[in-house]
């Protein structure tokens, strides 16, 4: 499990921010530094620190913060964007509570860096 983070505090609102999606299971926002002329997160209020401590019993919640992703880039009348996971320190991690990125509205590179 997760230790607090800010993200944590987000869910409890303790920390404001923009919200576009909540449920019992999730909360969706727009990230506080965009990469991207759309940039919003999707996590779980379960506190899981990242993808590699999910087990078989998280499988409906993975499905569930995908498709509600699926379902904001599609409202936002998006067809491209890129989604990403950032799994431990090297990968680009800093916040210890699993979150899924949503980037789109500008040309994506690739490999990332
Ligand atoms: P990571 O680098 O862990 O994959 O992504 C963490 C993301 O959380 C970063 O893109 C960062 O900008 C975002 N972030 C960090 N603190 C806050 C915050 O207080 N509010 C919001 N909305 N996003 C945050």
């Amino acid at each position: 499990m997760a230790e607090t983070t800010i993200f944590s505090k987000i869910i409890n609102g303790e920390i404001p921010c923009e919200k576009l999606h909540e449920d019992e299971l999730c909360l969706a926002f727009n990230d506080i530094a965009s990469q991207a002329p759309v940039h919003f997160l999707v996590i779980p209020k379960k506190p899981l620190v990242s993808l590699c401590e999910c087990l078989e019993e998280d499988r409906d919640l993975l499905g569930h913060l995908l498709l509600i992703g699926k379902n904001i880039a599609k409202s936002k009348q998006l067809k491209n964007w890129r989604t990403v996971i950032n799994t431990g320190e090297e990968s680009g991690q800093t916040v210890f509570h699993l979150h899924i990125h949503f980037l789109a509205g500008r040309k994506m590179s690739w490999p990332p860096g």
